[in-house]
C-alpha cells in the first residue's frame, strides 16, 4: 500500500493492519472474524475482498476473439466495438465477457444492441442476395 492510499486511510480513521490474513475465523457458521499470521483474532462481522475479474471464456478458446487486459491490473475482457462487435466476423460480445465492471441493466441493454445490430447485419445481407440474384435474372420472392 503507497502512502499516499494510507494517507487517504488515515484521514478517514480506518486503521491498517500490515499483517498477513492466514484463517477466517467462523463461530456457529457464521463470520467471526480473521485470525492474522502472528496469531491474534482481529473480531470482524463483514469482510470485503478484492478480486481480479475475468471474463469467462471457456469452450471459446476455437474463436480466437482478441482480448485486452483492464487497467490496474483489474482483469482481462473480449475485446469489442460499436454494438459488440468483434474483429471475427460473425461474433458479437456483450455484458461481462466484455466489460466487467457493468451490472445487469447495462449488460441487458449491451445484449439488445448486439441483437439489433446482428438483425440489421442479417437483413442487409439478405437484401444484398436478393439484389444479386434479382440482378441475375431470377423473380423477387
Ligand atoms: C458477487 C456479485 C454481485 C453482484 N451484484 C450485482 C447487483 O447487485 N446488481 C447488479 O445489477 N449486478 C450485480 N452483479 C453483476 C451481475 O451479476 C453481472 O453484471 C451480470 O450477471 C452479467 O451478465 P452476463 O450475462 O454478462 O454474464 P453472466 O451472468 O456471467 O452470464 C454468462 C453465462 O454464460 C455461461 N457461459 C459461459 N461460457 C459459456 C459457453 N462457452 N457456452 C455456454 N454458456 C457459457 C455462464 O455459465 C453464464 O451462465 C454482481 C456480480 C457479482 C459477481
Amino acid at each position: 500500500m503507497d502512502q499516499d492510499t494510507r494517507g487517504r486511510f488515515a484521514a478517514r480513521n480506518i486503521r491498517v493492519i500490515d499483517t498477513a490474513v492466514t484463517e477466517i475465523v467462523a463461530d456457529d457458521g457464521a463470520l467471526a472474524g480473521v485470525r492474522l499470521a502472528v496469531g491474534t483474532v482481529v473480531a470482524r462481522r463483514l469482510l470485503a475482498v478484492a478480486t481480479q475479474m475475468q471474463a469467462r471464456t471457456e469452450g471459446l478458446d476455437g474463436l480466437k476473439l482478441p482480448m485486452e487486459d483492464l487497467p490496474d491490473d483489474m482483469g482481462r475482457r473480449f475485446a469489442s466495438a460499436m454494438a459488440g462487435t468483434t474483429d471475427v466476423p460473425g461474433v458479437w460480445v456483450a455484458g461481462n465477457a466484455t466489460d466487467l465492471t457493468v451490472q445487469v441493466g447495462a449488460v441487458a441493454a449491451a445484449g439488445a444492441l448486439a441483437g439489433a445490430h446482428i438483425n440489421a447485419v442479417l437483413a442487409a445481407a439478405d437484401t444484398d442476395a436478393a439484389l444479386t440474384a434479382t440482378q441475375a435474372g431470377a423473380t423477387p420472392a
